[in-house]
């Protein structure tokens, strides 16, 4: 049944917003013969950061349209706070967006860009001004609101972006690759601006990447896509820890990739006995080993190997190995902790359990 969202809150006071939940059940998705969501669930707790992740071409975009209104659906709900939207059009949504590409008007100056969404709705030109500057504050660009796109930096175009979605107060940001157009180092600070906003609004979010170092460093929760359905939705932690395939063991982080024989729980690699996470397998296996869960040692019952490569990552050091049998391993380890090639080293397994898969 369809009944009315109701009313958007009033656009006067301040900024703030009250978390809303958003739950999408069942939606299906094709474009032509190709399905590109395949019955989607996700519920989004009220002022929660949800990053969608996963490689190019899962849905992920697809996914986030069809909670926006962008695009109908084929099948399933989306619903706001309880209330079924599917056949509400997206500017009834209520939902500020930022896109990859920076999208302002380039005849309009950042302020103006800003006071877009207001004009629309008819707010008087005193609270205009006063919420546009509050915006572009909050944006740290509150001295920058005279200037045209082509004046700006694409960081400072994406926070203008970012205050002319949050400016109308909406109920939920939809965030689709924002930063990718950026360099490293403002994508880090960008997205840490982001997150704190973010917070400090209380906006339930979903933020759309297909950079898991991204969805790791901000989300609450990050749902990992792979053709077309959610793998798993959990913490970082969640995933990197206790991935639930070996499709996101292998997203999620860098992994070693060894074979191995599972056997009663657990893995046999290197001739090294590890528990095997989910569900026991039985004979021929790929098992993926954490870099950082393997360990040099010098004492007995390790595994003697030979230094292939070392390469400096800053506070750390990945070192690749040749074990006795002829496995290669990276090994993650403190960056004072220096190794050279053809150095003799011995190692041994934390002990961590490891996702594995059929080989
Ligand atoms: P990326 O990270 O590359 O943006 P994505 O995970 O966001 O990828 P989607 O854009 O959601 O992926 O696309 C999912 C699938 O649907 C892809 O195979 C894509 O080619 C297809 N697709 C998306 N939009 C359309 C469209 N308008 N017409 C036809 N096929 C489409």
């Amino acid at each position: 049944m369809n009944v009315p969202l109701a009313p958007a809150p009033p656009i006067t006071g301040p900024l703030t917003v009250k978390g809303t939940a958003v739950s999408l059940r069942g939606i299906h998705k094709s474009f032509g013969a190709h399905a590109a969501l395949r019955g989607v669930s996700l519920d989004v707790l009220p002022g929660e950061f949800v990053a969608l992740l996963g490689p190019s071409g899962c849905g992920k975009t697809t996914l986030l349209r069809a909670l926006s209104g962008l695009d109908r659906i084929d099948d399933g709900a989306v619903s706001i706070d309880g209330v079924d939207v599917s056949r509400v059009p997206v500017e009834k949504r209520d939902m500020g967006m930022v896109f990859q590409s920076y999208s302002l008007f380039p005849h309009l100056t950042a302020a103006q860009n800003v006071e877009f969404g207001l004009r629309m709705r008819k707010v008087d030109a005193a609270r205009r001004t006063a919420r546009v500057q509050e915006a572009l504050d909050m944006v740290g660009l509150g001295d920058r609101g005279g200037r045209y796109a082509h004046e700006l930096s694409g960081g400072q175009q994406q926070r203008v972006a970012l205050a002319r979605a949050l400016v109308t107060r909406p109920r939920v940001l939809l965030l689709d690759e924002p930063l990718s157009a950026l360099d490293a180092k403002v994508r880090v600070k960008l997205r840490e601006q982001i997150r704190r906003i973010q917070r400090d609004l209380g906006i339930t979010t979903v933020f759309v990447t297909h950079d898991q170092e991204e969805a790791l460093a901000v989300a609450d929760r990050v749902a990992v896509m792979n053709e077309g359905v959610i793998e798993q939705i959990g913490t970082p932690e969640d995933l990197y820890r206790r991935p639930v395939s070996p499709f996101v063991a292998d997203f999620v982080g860098l992994s070693n990739v060894l074979d191995g024989v599972a056997h009663g729980g657990g893995v046999e690699v290197c001739g090294h006995v590890l528990p095997v996470l989910g569900a026991p397998v039985e004979g021929s296996v790929q098992a993926f080993v954490r870099p950082e869960d393997i360990v040099f040692t010098d004492g007995a019952g390790g595994v003697d190997a030979t230094v292939v490569a070392s390469s400096f990552l800053g506070s750390l050091r990945r070192t690749v190995v040749r074990a006795s049998d002829g496995t290669l391993l990276a090994v993650q380890h403190d960056a004072s902790d220096r190794r050279e090639p053809d150095d003799a080293v011995r190692f041994r397994f934390a002990g961590h359990p490891v996702a594995v898969r059929p080989r």
